[in-house]
């Protein structure tokens, strides 16, 4: 029995997919028949490709997905192009490959601390006004390149409404939380009902501003956004959602109709892609995808630095790559249509946004600056301009700011701490400066 996916607007080929048991139009729609039937073992990729891997590389594929397991859903299997899949970015993100079980020196299971920054069970809370709240264990599609492969086919499951608790207290007992970012494993994974009462949860805590979603089903499981769960979603706004697409390839027809029904739910969507070798470590292929996601209303947020996990290395590609794809954006399209690019600082230290250099250079009067086009311009810096004293005395200060509420009084720390003028700190010092330890021991 074969069934035909609609392919991507731009993208010809028709990929038939044979499965074993019929497929109806109605059951290819449930989303829940898509996990059902997802593609977990070698054998099935192999007879869906209508193909086989040589007895040594089959040898090696079972050594990886012992490892590290594999799961397509069968509509994002479908995206494959049969023709030429060793090249297919939808085939190179979803089935193994055996460099996974290469371990570079540098990898490592944990590379972003998630866990050590984890006060209870579920949360891990690194920024000064938000956490990462870890809500399943599941993903419809273990993307080759997860940042969080240790974790991924942990049998735990869907969690119940118990272990959810835990992390839902301690938000509540955190008021200076104000952006819950929804995470996993994916959250759509949790039933209808389930995410329903959590996001009642978070939303009866006061000071829970924001909620967030990340998710990959617009990507990989589109029927998975259905009209209740966006109706769901709009009960409890402002909700945020994020999902990763990292090709235009994967824009299809039918994630955009996924797409479309969240924007219309009034949620604000954004993408976070990874920069993959040989997937999309093109400005080309990346300038393709931000433009087909802005014309579905997802605002590019970020451009991920390949992290520093096992078995990643074969994906990894040097900064200048994401800088140069960065380069090929600003200024050349839309402002909106350019994502951050970031490095998740190995250790724990969060985000860090790196970017081609604009400020060519500057005088005590004069910045001097360079477009993209490589026009070289020199800004005049106002003359007149009276910097005042910051004691941080907010009713003293002739700028206006409501200050009964409204208003987050955060502490100050890092280089902000060092340009404030309240502030007494003019350095900041690695713990094991040996220059400092010796007048402390002096
Ligand atoms: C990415 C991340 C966030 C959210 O960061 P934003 O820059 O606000 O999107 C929060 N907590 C953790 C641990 C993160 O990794």
């Amino acid at each position: 029995m074969f069934y035909i996916e609609e392919s991507a607007p731009g993208f010809e080929p028709t990929i038939p997919i044979q499965f074993t048991e019929s497929v109806s139009n109605n059951n290819w729609e449930d989303w829940r028949w898509q996990l059902r039937h997802s593609i977990k073992d070698i054998e099935t990729v192999e007879r869906l490709l209508g193909m086989e891997f040589s007895p040594a590389k089959r040898a090696k594929l079972e050594e990886t997905v012992a490892r590290f397991p594999i799961s397509i859903t069968p509509y994002y299997f479908s995206l494959i192009d049969r023709d030429n899949f060793e090249n297919d970015p939808v085939f190179m993100q979803s089935v193994p490959d055996p460099a996974e079980l290469i371990i570079s020196r540098h990898d490592r299971s944990d590379p972003l601390s998630e866990d050590r920054d984890s006060p209870v069970i579920g949360v891990t809370h690194r920024y000064p006004d938000r956490v990462l709240f870890h809500v399943s264990n599941l993903c419809s599609m273990y993307c080759r390149h997860c940042t969080r492969k240790r974790k991924v086919g942990d049998i735990d499951s869907i969690p119940g409404r118990n272990s959810l608790q835990a992390g839902i207290e301690y938000i509540k007992n955190t008021p200076v939380i104000r952006d819950v970012l929804l995470s996993g494993g994916d959250p759509f994974m949790l039933s209808d009902e389930l995410l329903d009462w959590l996001l009642g949860e978070l939303r009866a805590i006061d000071h829970v501003e924001v909620i967030r979603i990340g998710t990959r089903t617009p990507v990989v499981l589109p029927q998975r956004i259905t009209d209740n769960l966006a109706k769901i979603i709009a009960k409890h706004h402002p909700v945020w959602i994020n999902t990763h697409f990292n090709h235009p390839r994967e824009v299809t027809g039918r994630s955009i109709e996924a797409l479309n029904k969240l924007a219309n739910a009034g949620v604000p969507l954004g993408n976070q892609s990874v920069l993959l070798a040989g997937i999309n470590d093109c400005p080309r292929i990346y300038k393709n995808l931000v433009h087909k996601l802005v014309m579905n209303r997802v605002r590019p947020y970020y451009l991920y630095q390949c992290d520093l996990s096992e078995g990643l290395s074969h994906f990894r590609t040097p900064v200048g790559k994401g800088i140069e794809i960065v380069e090929s954006l600003i200024g050349h399209t839309s402002g909106f249509a350019v994502p951050t690019y970031v490095i998740d600082a190995p250790g724990g230290g969060g985000k860090i946004p790196v970017m081609p250099n604009y400020l060519i250079s500057w005088s005590t009067n004069k910045v001097i600056l360079r477009n993209y086009e490589g026009v070289i311009s020199t800004y005049k810096e106002p003359d007149s301009y009276q910097p005042f004293f910051c004691d941080r005395n907010c009713s003293d200060c002739h700028l206006t700011l409501s200050l009964d509420n409204d208003c987050h009084e955060t502490r100050v720390i890092g280089i902000s701490q060092l340009l404030a003028d309240f502030h007494k700190t003019t350095t900041l010092i690695p713990e094991d400066n040996l220059r400092i330890q010796r007048r402390e021991d002096g």
